[in-house]
């Protein structure tokens, strides 16, 4: 036993749970590295390579030198005029760059954004389930995460009753997104309306994760929180980024939009953590933001076209039952009738086991649901080629009927 002062690791480090997808993702990665032919639908990123305009903007932008330098820690100020005019154009929230700070993707504007909210003890609502990095930032800003479960009879949507029943006196914020990952779920504007007037009617802010805005299917309409309720946009805070709309996940531009204060204070903290994101991606997301935006149908008519595939080969499996995904670019199927049922001989106990399972046996990854707080389901990313997807749940299907 090691005494607290001599812990080679801090307490507030040591305790981030291992990511359960790694177990199913170390796994995979050796079977690959051992020849085997494996189809992941692990991956939350498209597949397609940048669209060659803002790849041509950033070729451009290297051999400038004002960008070799260091640049403002809240970002290129053009930048922000941008982000503050695309956010008005897609999320009807009226800010200017003041409101904006450029983060290295929206993954640390999420941390930025509960650094700079929480103190010690302030509750945070995370609708279930959850995208598995919610927590860990909450925890890391000091604050605690309390899940509001959902499921399928609501298709993943939380509902003021569930809101109600985990609000406490020491709830600050509601984490929402919509859509979601891992659920694909679409809230409906009178439903975001709803519940933003419920976090105004308790004094409560929102941090609302709007990185899947394009991509939605159908008849499901994306909404923006302060877009439907200005009162809301004094406690609020919008995280984005061009990594799903754009296929720009490696380049690692994101941003969170609040009120000023908040963003001069988170700001502060980046410039002590990180300075500016790199000039480079900071270039090429303003090309993407100011461009055609024909690349952003392009790829949601692909991904549309998948999800339709994806969702009609899973739900003909016994044991799976899959609701449609409304948006971004997961399904989320149950697979409890498969627990139950068991896979030939082999009985997995979780979802966590039966993705081992079907890695082995039919040599197909994907995220067991106990990685986003609900065990009983798998994650399926549709962001890989048609054949592959194909290829990958026949796999499954084949392993699970037999
Ligand atoms: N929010 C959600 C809901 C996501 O799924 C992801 C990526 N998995 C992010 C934020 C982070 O995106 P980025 O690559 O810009 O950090």
């Amino acid at each position: 036993m090691s005494s607290p002062s001599s812990s080679r690791v801090s307490a507030r480090v040591a305790a981030i749970e291992e990511s359960a997808t790694l177990a199913v993702d170390a796994r995979a990665k050796a079977l690959k590295a051992a020849g085997e032919d494996v189809i992941g639908f692990g991956a939350g990123e498209p597949d397609f390579p940048t669209p060659a305009h803002i790849v041509a903007a950033a070729a451009e932008a290297c051999s400038h030198p004002r960008n070799h330098r260091y640049t403002p820690a809240a970002g290129l100020p053009e930048l922000r005029e941008a982000v503050a005019a695309k956010t008005l154009r897609d999320s009807g929230w009226d800010v200017a760059a003041k409101h904006v700070l450029v983060t290295n993707g929206a993954k640390h504007a999420v941390y930025n954004t509960f650094a700079t909210l929480l103190d010690p003890g302030d509750e945070v609502l995370v609708p279930a389930p959850y995208w598995v990095t919610y927590p860990e930032a909450i925890r890391l800003g000091g604050g605690v995460p309390v899940p509001v479960p959902t499921d399928e009879t609501t298709g993943f949507r939380a509902t003021l009753e569930a809101l109600d029943a985990a609000r406490a006196p020491r709830t600050k914020v509601l984490l929402f997104v919509s859509p979601s990952n891992p659920t694909g779920a679409v809230y409906p504007p009178e439903q975001v309306e709803a519940i933003a007037r419920w976090a105004v009617d308790h004094g409560l802010w929102v941090v609302t994760d709007e990185i899947y805005e394009h991509l939605v299917y159908g008849d499901n309409r994306f909404s923006s929180m302060p877009g439907l309720v200005p009162e809301l946009g004094e406690r609020c805070v919008v995280v984005n980024g061009v990594a799903k709309s754009y296929a720009m996940t490696g380049w690692r531009v994101g941003w969170m939009v609040g009120p000023p204060d908040v963003i001069a204070a988170a700001a502060n903290l980046q410039s002590h953590a990180t300075s500016n994101v790199a000039n480079v991606s900071q270039r090429a997301a303003l090309a993407a933001l100011t461009g055609d935006q024909a690349c952003v149908g392009t790829m949601r008519e692909a991904f549309d076209r998948r999800r339709r595939t994806m969702h009609e080969l899973l739900s003909v499996i016994p044991g799976v039952t899959c609701r449609e995904p409304e948006g971004a670019f997961y399904a989320y199927p149950s697979l409890r009738g498969v627990l139950e049922r068991g896979v030939g001989n082999r009985h997995p106990a979780s979802t966590l086991e039966l993705a081992e399972v079907i890695l082995d046996e039919a040599k197909v990854a994907v995220v067991p649901g106990e990685a986003f707080g609900t065990p009983g389901y798998a994650r399926l990313s549709y962001a890989l080629g048609d054949d592959a997807l194909e290829e990958g749940v026949r796999r499954i299907s084949q392993l699970l009927a037999g």
